[in-house]
């Protein structure tokens, strides 16, 4: 971890209210072929786990997966508040709260991309519950490629759907929200001073493009970024989950 990195940690570890808002997949757990096979890693789980004790603290997981598949695979400790879809679905304790959708728009989405894709081998087409995502992290590089010029072709002309372009996979949804709205509410919801979010993908980059100056943003992996700072690795970031729980426990 950086001089400045470690700093910024013992300031945010600080504030009145703090929320610790993070994406799963490649920043608690690491990246797998077989996306139900992720979970988190021991010592990421274990500060999570520490930090929710504490007072005025509060842990959050903010994924594009859906609301049910992210409960399967993040093992979410009672009192976590879960940001599904990329902000479109929540769970705040109360039950699932999720965004209205088209059911007979989400349908044909679903039916033009799994047409757009037919034949073409390592790839998958996953419902969600506001469209669909083409995964292409079994394909080669050729034919994910082909997989997801057939999927915006066959979807051209409805503009009105949101485009999301990450590692190996295209996801289109019917909804507009995204991970910077799922932070904006958590924040309102938990009244928190401070905010740190962490995220390894393109769609992280729109929550860590807004958050706010006493915030911290931290990337996961090497891939380009607005945040001010970086980790390597799932494993570097639980040290730096690790970190925060020792210096939260002895500010507050
Ligand atoms: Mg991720």
């Amino acid at each position: 971890m950086s001089a400045e990195l470690a700093a910024e940690l013992r300031r945010v570890a600080g504030a009145g209210g703090l929320l610790i808002a993070l994406d799963f997949d490649g920043v608690l757990a690491p990246l797998q072929d077989d996306p139900d096979a992720s979970r988190m890693l021991p010592a990421a789980r274990d500060a999570l786990l520490a930090l929710a004790e504490l007072p005025r603290t509060s842990v959050a997981l903010v994924s594009g997966r859906g609301l049910d598949d992210l409960r399967a695979v993040g093992e979410a400790a009672p009192g976590w508040l879960l940001a599904g879809s990329h902000g479109q679905e929540f769970d705040l304790g109360e039950g699932v709260v999720p965004a209205p959708v088209d059911e007979g728009a989400r349908a044909d989405l679903i039916a033009r991309l799994e047409r757009a894709v037919d034949g073409l081998d390592g790839i998958r087409i996953e419902r969600k519950p506001h469209g669909a995502a083409v995964h292409s992290r079994t394909a080669d590089a050729d034919t994910a490629e082909r997989a997801q010029a057939a999927a915006v072709a066959a979807i051209e002309d409805l503009p009105e759907l949101k485009r999301r372009f990450g590692r190996d996979v295209l996801e289109v949804s019917l909804s507009t929200a995204t991970k910077a709205d799922a932070v904006e509410a958590l924040r309102r919801e938990t009244a928190a001073d401070a905010v740190l979010f962490a995220g390894d993908d393109v769609t992280d980059e729109d929550a860590l493009a807004a958050l706010h100056p006493l915030d911290l943003g931290v990337k996961v992996g090497a891939a380009e970024t607005v945040a001010r700072h970086r980790v390597s690795d799932p494993e570097a970031f639980s040290a730096l989950l690790a970190e925060l729980a020792a210096l939260r426990a002895a500010a507050v």
